[in-house]
C-alpha cells in the first residue's frame, strides 16, 4: 500500500442546519500520520465535522484543503482515493459476502464496465489479512458478529488504499475486547503505514489511551486541541461535560484516566 497521505487543513469551517449554527469557526491541521480523536459531548458537532472533512456535507470553497487543493474541486473518485470515510451506521441492503464488501473499497479505481484486476484482489486480500477477516471472506455479511463486521468495514476502508481514514464512533457498539482490538488495528495502521486516522470517540478513557492528539469540541467550537495529557484535565472535562471528574495517571501507559465523581 503506497503512502499517499496529504495533510488536511481546515480553515474557518462553519456549518449551519437552517438557522442553527452547528460548527463555528473550526481551525485544525492534520499534518502528519497519527491517531487523532475528536471528543466532546453529544451534539457538540463531531459527526458534522467528520462529514465536512469527508465532503459528505459539502463545505464552502477554500475551507477544507487536502494538500494544497481545496477539496471542493476533487472528483468523487479522486477524493475516494485519498480519504476513506466510515460513517456511524452502515446498513447493507443486500446480502453481500464479506469479499464483495471489501472489494467495494476498490471501486474508486475501476474503469467503467471493468471488473477488479489482480492488483485489486491482492489489495483486498492484504486489507483482510491486516484486519483478520480473510477467513470470513465467503461468509454473508449478515452472518457474522458485530466485532467481525466492524473489522470488515475497516478492511473495506483499507482496501480503498487511502492515506487518510475518518471513522465516526467506530467502537461505540462493541464490547471491550473488540474495542481494544479495533483501536489496536487502527493504531498500528498509523504507525506502520503512516496513515492519518481521525476518529470520533465517545469513550474518553479509550480516546486518552489510544490517540496521539485530541480535539475537544464544545457547542460546535474547538475548545482545545493537544496531547491527551493537555486535554484530559479536570478543568476541561468538568467544564465541557458539566460533570465533576477525578483524573489519574494510568500506571501502565502514563496517559490520563478519568473516574467520574460519585455523590
Ligand atoms: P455529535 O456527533 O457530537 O453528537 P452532531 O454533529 O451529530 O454531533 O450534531 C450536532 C448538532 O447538529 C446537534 O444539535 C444535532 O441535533 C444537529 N444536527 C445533526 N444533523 C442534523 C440534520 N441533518 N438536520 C438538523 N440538525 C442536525
Amino acid at each position: 500500500m503506497k503512502d499517499k497521505k496529504e495533510p488536511i487543513r481546515i480553515k474557518n469551517l462553519s456549518w449551519s442546519y437552517g438557522k442553527e449554527r452547528i460548527l463555528d469557526d473550526i481551525n485544525i491541521t492534520f499534518f502528519k500520520s497519527g491517531l487523532y480523536g475528536i471528543i466532546g459531548p453529544n451534539g457538540s458537532g463531531k459527526t458534522t465535522l467528520l462529514k465536512s472533512i469527508s465532503r459528505s456535507l459539502m463545505p464552502k470553497e477554500n475551507v477544507v484543503f487536502l494538500g494544497d487543493r481545496d477539496i471542493t474541486v476533487f472528483s468523487n473518485k479522486e477524493l475516494a482515493r485519498n480519504i476513506a470515510y466510515v460513517p456511524q451506521d452502515i446498513y447493507f441492503e443486500f446480502e453481500f459476502s464479506v469479499m464483495d464488501i471489501v472489494l467495494m473499497g476498490r471501486s474508486p479505481y475501476l474503469k467503467r464496465f471493468h471488473s477488479e484486476s489482480e492488483y485489486d484482489m491482492e489489495t483486498a486480500k492484504n486489507a483482510m489479512q491486516i484486519t483478520n477477516t480473510w477467513h470470513l471472506r465467503e461468509k454473508n455479511i449478515a452472518e457474522i458478529s458485530g466485532g467481525e463486521r466492524q473489522r470488515v468495514i475497516i478492511a473495506r476502508a483499507l482496501a480503498q488504499g487511502t492515506g487518510i481514514m475518518l471513522m465516526d464512533e467506530p467502537v461505540s457498539q462493541l464490547d471491550i475486547q473488540h474495542q481494544v482490538e479495533i483501536l489496536g488495528i487502527i493504531k498500528r495502521l498509523t504507525e506502520d503505514k503512516g496513515m492519518i486516522a481521525i476518529l470520533s470517540l465517545h469513550d474518553l478513557n479509550l480516546a486518552s489511551q489510544y490517540c496521539d492528539h485530541l480535539i475537544l469540541l464544545s457547542k460546535g467550537r474547538v475548545l482545545k486541541q493537544g496531547s491527551p495529557q493537555e486535554i484530559i484535565t479536570e478543568g476541561n472535562i468538568s467544564k465541557v461535560y458539566n460533570t465533576k471528574v477525578h483524573i489519574f495517571e494510568n500506571p501502565f501507559t502514563g496517559r490520563p484516566y478519568i473516574i467520574p465523581f460519585s455523590n
